[in-house]
């Protein structure tokens, strides 16, 4: 491996349980409910009414300034336009349609005459039209990536690392979809105007790096896969550009600040289905494991499954699960229903038994700075955790909080089992109120200045 980045640690990457399974299609859910947010961004707007009747790849939801649009992924009839649970939190306008198992195209979903024909604008646009968003969990809008990116970006760079423990949608897509990895890949090249896409693969995927490597060669394709020793978490943005590139992006900044653009393995998959096919995304590949999953299994459905049904095809939930996470077990996030639908980002459910929770009451720092040694954006959380804890916002900014992506290597690596990620959470919230709240007091006295001098006029 040419390059690596800071920090770091290896968790058991509790793999094997589905990296051996091949993907299953989920047999077809009597109802999708399909929420207005899935990507970064404000939520769309939806274009259907109860009673409608939609087809799959009907756009059913359009954004509003950053965002991506939202495609039935079932054809029936629409059975409500309401809140419903969703996996952030809270309640999430949603389309819920009854599921009439004809499953119809829409008219709407064209393949183009000859796609390696398309300019790069038809591309760009395809991959819009199409709903593409980061489909790794990031869920930043795909297209706006690409347009930002045009003319900017000299390193494409696909993210085949699937570093967080558990999960193998990545690694299952690479086995059995190279020619539309490959393909994404080389839409991305002639898009970027780039010579050669890298993809980064860890080197626990070995037979996925050859399955690749062997598309590579037939198609004689611009792409080239590195593997890259196993470190989580190398498939953070940042640190693949740097283990790739052995450039470092700048506090604050974004891989674009270094040339660098990344996009994740079934993204690319997702965006060449948009080129080749004009087929929105309307499904997503979930890795179902954990200690409170009976038979655990890579699962493809149609986005807006509830993940009950994914458990129940894994043979339901053990009686002892005490936790559910949407994700990995190191950025994922706690779920207190099985009843939310799956997104465009919903890489993994896992369910965990009780018997597996370490916590301890009253965690006490023993300055060991451990944490520091884990932390990939050179934080230093023992501090962060102080900061935080004791509301000291202006100490906490100053220690760039913001630049904390959240990754669990510090409280993973904290012998004393502190709750640094969950603080860190908590203080970055804190931090942006702070901040929204001295700008709101700040224009409101700019303006209470400008009328004073109208006045004086
Ligand atoms: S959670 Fe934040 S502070 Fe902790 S290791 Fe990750 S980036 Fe560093
Ligand atoms: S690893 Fe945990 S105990 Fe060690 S310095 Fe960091 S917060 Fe304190």
């Amino acid at each position: 491996m040419a390059n690596a980045f800071f920090g770091g640690v290896h968790p058991r990457d509790m793999k094997a349980a589905t990296n051996e399974k091949a993907i299953q299609q989920l047999p077809p859910p009597p109802e999708v409910v399909i929420p207005m947010s899935m990507h970064f961004g404000a939520p769309c707007a939806p274009l259907v009414q109860k009673g409608d009747f939609v087809k799959v790849g009907q756009k059913i939801g359009e954004f509003r300034g950053l965002g991506a649009p939202i495609h039935a992924s079932v054809s029936g009839k629409v059975k409500a336009v309401e809140p419903r649970p969703y996996s952030m939190g809270g309640n999430m306008m949603s389309v819920v349609i009854e599921n009439d198992f004809k499953d119809e195209l829409s008219e709407e979903v064209k393949a183009p005459a000859d796609p390696d024909a398309l300019s790069v604008q038809e591309m760009a646009e395809a991959v819009k039209n199409a709903g593409v968003v980061g489909m790794g969990g990031a869920t930043f809008p795909t297209h706006v990536k690409i347009s930002g990116g045009i003319g900017k970006v000299d390193t494409v760079i696909i993210n085949g690392a699937e570093c967080e423990p558990y999960i193998t949608g990545d690694h299952r897509t690479m086995l059995e979809r190279p020619e539309e990895i490959i393909g994404g890949a080389t839409y991305l090249a002639k898009m970027f105007g780039v010579g050669k896409v890298i993809v980064g693969v860890e080197d626990n995927k070995q037979n996925g790096i050859d399955s690749l490597n062997r598309v590579i060669a037939e198609k004689n394709a611009p792409v080239e896969v590195r593997a890259l020793a196993c470190r989580y978490p190398q498939g953070g943005e940042k640190q693949l550009c740097q283990a790739i590139t052995g450039k470092q992006v700048p506090p604050g900044g974004l891989p674009s600040n270094i040339g660098c653009a990344v996009f994740n393995i079934n993204t690319t998959c997702a965006i060449y289905r948009a080129v080749h096919d004009g087929m929105p995304v309307v499904k997503k590949i979930v890795t179902v494991a954990g200690s409170g999953v009976a038979e655990p299994k890579n699962l493809e459905c149609p986005i807006g499954t509830p993940v009950s049904r994914l458990f129940d095809e894994c043979g339901g939930l053990d009686e002892k699960t005490y936790k559910l996470v949407m994700g990995g077990p190191m950025m994922g996030m706690a779920q207190y229903t099985a009843e939310v639908p799956v997104g465009k980002g919903t890489g993994a459910m896992l369910a965990f038994c009780a018997d597996e929770e370490q916590t301890v009451q009253d965690p006490q720092c023993i300055r060991c700075g451990k944490c520091v040694a884990a932390c990939p954006m050179r934080l230093e959380p023992l501090f962060m955790y102080q900061y935080a804890s004791k509301n000291m916002l202006d100490e906490l900014n100053a220690a760039h909080i913001m630049d904390c992506m959240e990754c669990g290597a510090c409280a993973y690596a904290c012998p004393a089992r502190m709750h640094l990620t969950h603080m860190f959470k908590y203080g970055k919230q804190k931090l942006k109120e702070k901040m929204a709240a001295d700008k709101a007091a700040a224009e409101a006295k700019k303006a209470a200045a400008e009328k004073k001098e109208a006045v004086a006029k």
